[in-house]
């Protein structure tokens, strides 16, 4: 035998033979067949032997008395540890009443005399093992924390297997046997009986689940064939893996902070309503909401609160669609219930299904922005948040859920850019021009990392003396395949997706490189304005940038003015004001741009450190034609005057305006009655020209005199 073969312990078999002889001559058969033996001569002793070794066969001769072997078997059988060994009884050949009493009392088998001595060996053996196998398959049914019944093809419960484990699992401790068939799926249950019928016709394995309702116990059935009529129906509780799913399934599909379903699970309920709608031919709307300044309350109030103003908004939202139910805009049943979503941050979609009018959209999205109105009360905060609404409808606006969602996005942009705290739908006009967006973004990119973009100056001239005074910087973008793309087209989407800060960047580094240029010219330097965009002041960067720029290009502070619009004023004041105030302190000058087309709050204009205000060239151009603009300008340059800032128009075309602008008191002048936007060439050599000419003037003076 191998070493490492564990020693498996021979088995014993008590040999109980009143006969020593014939007890002598068994036991040197079954030793030599390797099995161990244990005599005794009477029935007492035989059961006291069986207590005390445990052996796994017992042969009991029919001459043993006291009791006699009928007796002695059925002791052994009625004790717990006796009730599945093999035992055989020793008869008389063909004493049909013996062999009859024999098994009727529990014997394993029955040996007849005379014995074969050949055979019994195999014959004990054979049969321990069998009985070391019952008892095993009986462990494992006792272990097994499932209900196990013998059910036949009507799903009748003919016989119940399980052991006292089962019931425990199952919690059904208090059960009787008689009421643990109610944890078996029910006779009547056409699904389980059908399950029972394929498992019969196929023998393959059926899988069924069930609740006991009211208890909340989630079963599952396997129906395993075990011969032609029956199968066995294994029944396990899987409550708690069921609410283990569940729990996972909240986790994958649902937002932990508000519980509304999250992007994931409407998308998916997206895809399914547009099948729906396609089959059905049926309209629907999705309303992408994003709540305007939310970020701002985020950042300076903290997560927390945050938190729970998301919440809020999330209840009253819900309050919304539940109040549209009473419109009668019931949800298409297989549309399922998901309704409201949030899709992340502070970005909610709603999915409004089977609405034929865009009025009955406009209306709830209406519904929606009113109930945002009232303010929320957070930790003592009062605070009003207003959403801004992008609507999409199926099937004109996308044909998939992305392109809806992308389509409600884009809408909502518009609502943001138009005033916020509003709804806009999307439309085809929008699609085209979204597209343009996104390829105008990308050809952005492409022109940053490719140098495409170029600055060009215009002049700025004493409105008296037509002297020079400065130049303004203007981006121009020469594209090498579409030609030049204007600024005004640009530059918003340069704005929009942040692009502007490298941009801006690179035109401060390029001004102040050119002023240092310009400072070679026989005239000398000449200031330069560089337009700076809010997004610019946004980004913390801005003042660095700035002083970067002018130490690189070596050129003096005063020869560099900024040109922000009033809406950098409003943006983040106390921010702001210190950053205007370190420029300022450092001798950059400061204008502001566009003045008049913004909000303008006069008060600002005391507040920040502000030089030069430049009236808009809207109000310039109908100066001699608008009464109204005549009068805003002459108002803007009276208040100048007071406040002492220095004034520039925009957009000086004709004599008419340069005339009035003049009486008026403006200071400088901007415009094509002057000269457009020249070169970095260009502008080099007008200052060479101007030079020249003032040599001439120079000379011509001095001969006249
Ligand atoms: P802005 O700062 O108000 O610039 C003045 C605009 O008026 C320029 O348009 C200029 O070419 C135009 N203009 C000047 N004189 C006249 C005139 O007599 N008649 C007419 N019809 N137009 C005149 P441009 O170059 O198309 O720039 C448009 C806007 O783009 C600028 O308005 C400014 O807001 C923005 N922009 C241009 N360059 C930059 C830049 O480097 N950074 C940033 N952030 N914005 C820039
Ligand atoms: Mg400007
Ligand atoms: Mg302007």
């Amino acid at each position: 035998m191998d070493a490492n073969t564990p020693k498996v312990p021979k088995p014993l078999v008590l040999v109980a033979f009143e006969d020593a002889k014939r007890r002598q001559v068994v036991c040197d058969v079954l030793d030599q067949f390797g099995l161990c033996t244990l005599t005794t001569a009477d029935g007492k002793a035989a059961v006291d032997q069986f207590l005390k070794f445990l052996p796994d066969a017992v042969l009991l001769d029919d001459q043993i008395q006291a009791p006699d072997e009928i007796a002695a078997c059925k002791s052994i059988r009625a004790l717990d540890t006796g009730c599945e060994t093999a035992i055989f009884i020793v008869t008389e050949r063909d004493d049909k009443q013996a062999v009859e009493r024999a098994f009727s009392f529990g014997a394993t088998d029955v040996i007849e005399q005379p014995i074969s001595l050949s055979v019994l060996p195999h014959r004990i053996q054979n049969a321990i093992e069998m009985a070391r196998s019952l008892s095993d398959l009986t462990g494992l049914i006792r272990a097994i924390p499932d209900l196990i019944f013998v059910v036949n093809e009507n799903g009748e419960v003919q016989d119940g297997l399980s052991g006292p484990d089962a019931t425990h699992t199952l919690q059904l401790k208090a059960l009787t046997t008689a009421s643990k068939i109610n944890f078996y799926p029910c006779e009547n249950d056409d699904r389980a009986i059908a399950c029972i019928r394929r498992a019969l016709e196929t023998g393959k394995p059926q899988v069924y689940e069930h609740v006991l309702e009211g208890l909340g116990i989630h079963l599952e059935t396997r129906f395993v064939t075990r011969d032609k009529n029956t199968v066995l129906a294994i029944v396990r509780d899987i409550t708690e893996r069921k609410s283990a799913e569940a729990e996972i399934y909240n986790l994958a599909y649902f937002d932990v902070l508000t519980e509304l379903p999250n992007r994931e699970l409407f998308s998916q309920s997206l895809e399914r309503t547009i099948k729906i709608a396609k089959r059905d031919k049926q309209k629907f709307a999705v309303l992408f909401i994003d709540l305007d300044r939310f970020k701002r309350i985020n950042d300076t109030l903290g997560h927390s609160i945050g938190d729970k103003l998301l919440k809020d908004v999330a209840r009253r939202l819900a309050t919304c669609i539940r109040a549209t139910d009473s419109v009668a805009l019931v949800d298409h049943v297989e549309c399922g219930a998901i309704r409201l979503a949030r899709l992340g941050g502070d970005e909610f979609v709603i999915k409004l299904y089977g609405i034929e009018a865009e009025e009955t959209v406009a209306m709830i999205a209406s519904r929606v922005i009113q109930a945002l109105t009232p303010p929320f009360t957070c930790a003592g905060h009062q605070f009003v948040v207003t959403p801004s609404i992008g609507i999409a409808l199926y099937p004109q606006d996308g044909q998939t859920g992305e392109e809806l969602l992308m389509s409600a996005d884009s809408a909502m942009y518009r609502a943001k850019n138009t005033g916020r705290n509003n709804y806009k739908f999307y439309s085809e006009t929008m699609r085209t021009k979204s597209l343009h967006r996104l390829d105008l973004e990308n050809l952005i990119r492409t022109a940053i990392e490719e140098e495409q973009f170029e600055l060009h100056y215009q002049p700025k001239v004493d409105a008296e003396s037509g002297r020079l005074v400065g130049a303004e910087a203007l981006l121009r973008w020469p594209h090498p395949e579409r030609g030049a793309i204007g600024p005004d087209e640009f530059i918003p989407i340069a704005e929009e997706t942040g692009l502007i800060v490298p941009i801006g960047r690179w035109v401060l580094r390029e001004a102040c490189n050119q002023v240092k240029v310009w400072s070679t010219s026989p005239i000398g330097a000449v200031p330069v304005s560089v337009n700076i965009s809010s997004h610019q002041f946004r980004d913390s960067g801005l003042v660095e940038d700035v002083f970067g720029a002018l130490s690189d290009a070596g050129i003096d502070a005063s020869f560099l003015e900024l040109e922000i619009t009033e809406s950098v004023l409003l943006q983040d004041e106390t921010r702001t004001l210190v950053a205007l105030n370190v420029l300022k302190e450092a001798g950059i000058s400061l204008s502001i741009d566009d003045f008049g087309t913004g909000y303008s709050s006069l008060s600002y204009l005391k507040r920040f450190p502000i030089d030069t205000i430049k009236i808009d060239r809207s109000f310039v151009k109908d100066l001699h034609k608008e009464a109204d603009d005549a009068a805003i300008c002459a108002a803007i340059l009276a208040m100048a005057q007071q406040l002492g800032l220095n004034v520039v128009a925009e957009g000086v075309e004709t004599m008419q305006q340069l005339e009035f602008l003049r009486s008026h008191g403006c200071n400088h002048i901007q415009g094509f009655i002057f000269s457009k936007a020249l070169s970095a060439t260009e502008f080099y050599a007008m200052l060479v020209k101007i030079a020249k000419e003032s040599a001439e003037q120079l000379e011509k003076n001095l001969a006249t005199a």
